[in-house]
């Protein structure tokens, strides 16, 4: 039998600057590949997460179209997020691009659409007209809202017109990025934890583990307990069935002040 997805409604909401709203919490589906993306995913849906991370590079999108549409969950209910390819930066490149993503979804627009890097050094400043076609997009209601990953607080300042509502950033324990965090705070732009978990490298710190075991919790679950208190939006993959499951049940505890600065500690920029 299918496992019981937790009550949705529990998942917190991060209000976005355009007054949307983003599940705090999402499924990543970087390197899941073929048949293993549509099972990932159908059972990330089935565990109850309803905000996905996608993206035209990770070339998997039309088998996650698969597993959206067997869940039979409603498009109102799902958070989807997508990424314009790093070569697609010139604006009929990235409509085109978008395109093929909400067929291989099988939807009619996105929730989220994100410039996936700004890839100054092939394309100089490519990102900032791509920037002002996510706006069309937008405009025409391709995809509710528009971010960007990748992106200094400087790229951001070059951007035209609106301002992104996501900047889609590597952040972990350690590599915690407090700067760039306080300058998204300052512009209200939320910050999306990519590798939440340091590719599972964070996962066999000895702090993480200690408090895990105090805990009671998976290293995981610790480690994404630590984003949502401040205030981040983590979207970590797995490929296993439980770890999917464990890795969305972290709502019903919490780390204290103490746990958190112990963790915070761990940022070591310099060796990632
Ligand atoms: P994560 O930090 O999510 O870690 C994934 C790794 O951790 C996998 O090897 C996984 O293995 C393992 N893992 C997951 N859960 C557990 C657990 N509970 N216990 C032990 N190990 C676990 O790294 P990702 O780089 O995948 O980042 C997450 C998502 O962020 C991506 O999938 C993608 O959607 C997005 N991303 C965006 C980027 C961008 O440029 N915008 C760049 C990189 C990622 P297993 O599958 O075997 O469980």
């Amino acid at each position: 039998m299918a496992a019981k997805g937790r009550d949705v409604t529990q998942i917190p909401q991060v209000r976005l600057s355009d007054g949307h709203q983003m599940p705090q919490l999402g499924f990543g589906t970087w390197d899941l590949n073929g048949e293993v993306a549509q099972r990932a995913v159908t059972r990330a849906l089935e565990v109850g997460y309803r905000h996905l991370d996608m993206a035209t590079l990770y070339r998997n999108e039309a088998w996650i179209g698969r597993a959206l549409a067997a869940s039979g969950i409603a498009r109102n209910e799902l958070f989807l997020t997508g990424k314009v390819h790093p070569d697609d930066l010139a604006p009929a490149a990235a409509r085109r691009a978008l395109e093929t993503t909400l067929t291989d979804l099988g939807v009619d627009h996105l929730d989220l659409y994100l410039i996936h890097s700004p890839g100054v050094r092939r394309y100089g400043n490519a990102y900032i007209t791509c920037w002002d076609a996510l706006q069309e997009f937008r405009d025409e209601g391709l995809t509710t809202s528009i971010g960007v990953s990748n992106f200094t607080a400087d790229h951001i300042a070059a951007l035209h017109g609106m301002a992104p509502v996501v900047n889609q950033v590597e952040l972990h324990p350690t590599y915690s990025q407090p700067e760039l965090r306080a300058q998204m705070a300052d512009r209200e732009i939320a910050v999306v934890s990519y590798s939440p978990l340091g590719q599972a490298s964070d996962l066999t710190d000895q702090v993480v583990q200690q408090i895990a075991e105090t805990a009671g919790r998976t290293p995981a679950q610790v480690v994404l307990r630590w984003h949502l208190q401040h205030g981040l939006t983590p979207i970590p993959k797995s490929s296993h069935p439980q770890r999917i499951a464990d890795n969305l049940d972290v709502f019903d505890f919490e780390l204290s002040r103490e746990q958190m600065g112990l963790i915070d500690s761990l940022n070591r920029p310099d060796v990632d």
